[in-house]
C-alpha cells in the first residue's frame, strides 16, 4: 500500500499570520525526518512568492509542492476568465520559483469544479486532489455540499448521462453509485465522487494524464481531526478499516494543525501536540511494508 501525506500552507486559522512557517512545519519535518519520508504540500501561489526560498529548501528536501489557489480563493464562486486567470498566473509564479511546471491542484476549501478541472487539464497539471469523499464532517461544516450528495444519491445513476455531461474519454469503474452528487443541479451535471470501495476505485481516471486524487475516508475522512480527538485505541480500529477500503491513502491536514490556535475550540480541548503524538503513532503503525511518496509518484507510476 502506498500512502500520501498532504498538507494546505496556508495562513494561521483565525489569524493573519504564518507562525505555522515558523514553528507548525519544523515540528511536521522533524516528524517526517524521523522516518524519513516524503509528503506533499499545498501552498497559495502568492505565499509561494512571499517566502520563495522557503518553499524551495522544502523542494530540495524531497518534498512536493502543489498549488492550492492563487492567494486561497473560492474557485466555484469566480466566473470562468477569473478562474483561467488566476490558474495562469499561479503557474507563472511556481514556474519562475521551481523551473517547472505544477503537477498538482488543490481547490481551498473543496471548491473544486466542472470548469477549473478542465483549466487544469488544458494548463498540463497532472492531477487535481480537491475532493473529499461523502463524510460526516461535510454535513457539518459544509451543508451545501451535503445537500448536493443527497440530490446525487435520489438522481438518475446511468453511466451514460455522467459520459454525456462529463464528456471525459474514459472513466474506470464509472458506476455512479451513492458517492455521487450534483455538481450544480440546474445544469444537471452528475460528478463522480470516487469513494472507496462502493465505486471500486480510489482515484478517477478523467484522461490517461489528469487524476482526481481525493482524500481517504470511511465515513470519516483521514484528516487532523481524527488523529486529535480518537484515542489510540479507536485510531488503530479506524486505520485497520481504512487499510481494509483503500488501495491507495491520501491524509490531509493544515500547516496551522501543527501550532497552538488560541481561538479555536478543538485545540483546546485536543491540542497539537496529541495531534503530533498521533501522527507520529500513524506512521509508526502503517509504515511497515508500506511507502510513504508523495501524489506526484503516484500519478508517474500510474502513467508509466
Ligand atoms: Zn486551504
Amino acid at each position: 500500500m502506498n500512502i500520501y501525506l498532504t498538507f494546505d500552507v496556508e495562513q494561521d486559522l483565525h489569524s493573519e499570520k504564518y507562525v505555522s512557517l515558523q514553528r507548525g512545519i519544523p515540528l511536521l519535518l522533524g516528524l517526517l525526518n524521523k522516518y524519513n519520508i516524503l509528503a506533499t504540500f499545498f501552498v497559495p501561489a502568492k505565499l509561494l512568492n512571499k517566502f520563495p526560498n522557503y518553499f524551495l529548501n522544502l523542494e530540495k528536501q524531497g518534498h512536493e509542492i502543489a498549488l492550492h489557489g492563487l492567494e486561497h480563493e473560492r474557485f466555484d464562486n469566480l466566473p470562468l476568465i477569473e478562474k483561467e486567470k488566476r490558474i495562469k498566473e499561479s503557474v507563472k509564479i511556481y514556474k519562475t520559483i521551481f523551473n517547472k511546471n505544477p503537477a498538482g491542484f488543490r481547490a481551498p476549501q473543496h471548491s473544486i469544479d466542472e470548469e477549473t478541472l478542465k483549466i487544469l487539464e488544458k494548463n498540463n497539471f497532472l492531477y487535481d486532489a480537491s475532493y473529499t469523499p461523502f463524510n460526516i464532517l461535510q454535513f457539518l461544516f459544509f451543508p451545501r455540499r451535503f445537500l448536493l450528495f443527497i440530490h446525487g444519491f435520489f438522481s438518475s445513476r446511468k453511466i451514460k448521462k455522467i459520459k454525456k455531461t462529463m464528456g471525459y474519454h474514459t472513466l474506470k469503474g464509472a458506476v455512479c453509485k451513492a458517492p455521487c452528487f450534483l455538481d450544480d443541479p440546474k445544469l444537471k451535471t452528475v460528478r463522480l465522487t470516487p469513494h472507496s470501495k462502493e465505486s471500486g476505485f480510489q482515484f478517477m481516471d478523467i484522461n490517461k494524464n489528469f487524476y482526481e486524487v481525493p482524500t481517504s475516508s470511511f465515513l470519516i475522512p483521514f484528516v487532523s481531526l481524527p488523529l486529535r480527538i480518537f484515542p489510540w485505541i479507536l485510531l488503530k480500529v479506524y486505520l485497520n478499516i481504512l487499510k481494509l477500503t483503500h488501495k491507495n491513502l491520501v491524509f490531509y491536514a493544515h500547516s496551522w494543525d501543527f501550532i497552538e490556535l488560541p481561538k479555536s475550540k478543538i485545540d483546546r480541548y485536543f491540542n497539537y501536540r496529541r495531534l503530533l503524538n498521533n501522527l507520529d503513532k500513524t506512521i509508526f503503525y502503517l509504515y511497515k511494508g508500506n511507502n510513504f511518496l508523495t501524489i506526484n509518484d503516484l500519478v508517474k507510476n500510474e502513467n508509466s
